[in-house]
């Protein structure tokens, strides 16, 4: 889905894909069976010292994805200086600090390190990067919809994490919390876009589930 997600002109079947599944930021009760006690699982997550190679695999692009959105809402805020793209990258900066602490407390290789803003060591979030500033320079309302985009990918990438990779206490809360503010951030831009008579219409999640984040 990842891949498919950041071509942007693919976007549309990624959208069907997602009518068919339910986005919320509450963790999969399905992890629940697997770590009954007893079960083989059990006792890693218990212990808490080791994770899957999916989640730490996750963990790495989770923490250049809220670098992504730090990076585009500081470069578009210099063109475009609306308050929410500065208030909203200090946020995501607090995500991407949340997302270190992971990185720190299991010993895993940080993707990020002293890479200036803008540079990126995943390739496909590099273009992602690239296309979003490119298209949010055109106009304020470019931007301002940009931004949104970005909190849907964001919503979607953490809550398939959430679905189906994250088993950890420590990872779910962490994703739980960055889903949440994510979704207070996509009521935030579209609120500023609605200042604007534009009406945002979601590109990736469900019109029934924007609909839910926007009313929460
Ligand atoms: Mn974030
Ligand atoms: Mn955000």
């Amino acid at each position: 889905m990842r891949t498919i997600s950041y071509k942007l002109s693919g976007w549309w079947v990624v959208a069907i894909a997602i009518l068919l599944s339910i986005t919320q930021c509450t963790e999969s009760t399905g992890l629940d069976d697997q770590m009954t006690p007893g079960s083989e699982l059990d006792e890693s997550v218990i212990q808490g010292a080791e994770l899957t190679e999916a989640e730490i695999d996750g963990i790495r692009f989770m923490r250049e994805e809220e670098k992504v959105a730090r990076d585009v809402y500081i470069y578009l805020y210099e063109i475009h200086p609306l308050r929410p793209f500065l208030n909203i990258s200090k946020s995501e900066q607090a995500h991407m600090d949340a997302i270190k602490y992971l990185i720190d407390t299991f010993d895993i290789e940080d993707p990020v390190g002293e890479n200036p803003e803008g540079v990126f060591q995943n390739e496909e979030l590099q273009q992602l990067y690239n296309v979003l500033i490119e298209r949010g320079s055109t106009s304020r309302e470019e931007a301002l919809k940009v931004g949104a985009l970005i909190e849907e990918v964001d919503i979607i990438d953490l809550q398939t994490e959430l679905d189906s990779v994250a088993q950890n206490e420590d990872v779910i809360r962490v994703y739980t919390n960055l889903c949440k503010a994510s979704e207070s951030h996509l009521r935030a831009f579209t609120g500023v876009l609605a200042l604007y008579s534009v009406e945002y219409t979601p590109v990736l999640l469900s019109q029934e589930e924007f609909d839910r984040i926007l009313a929460d």
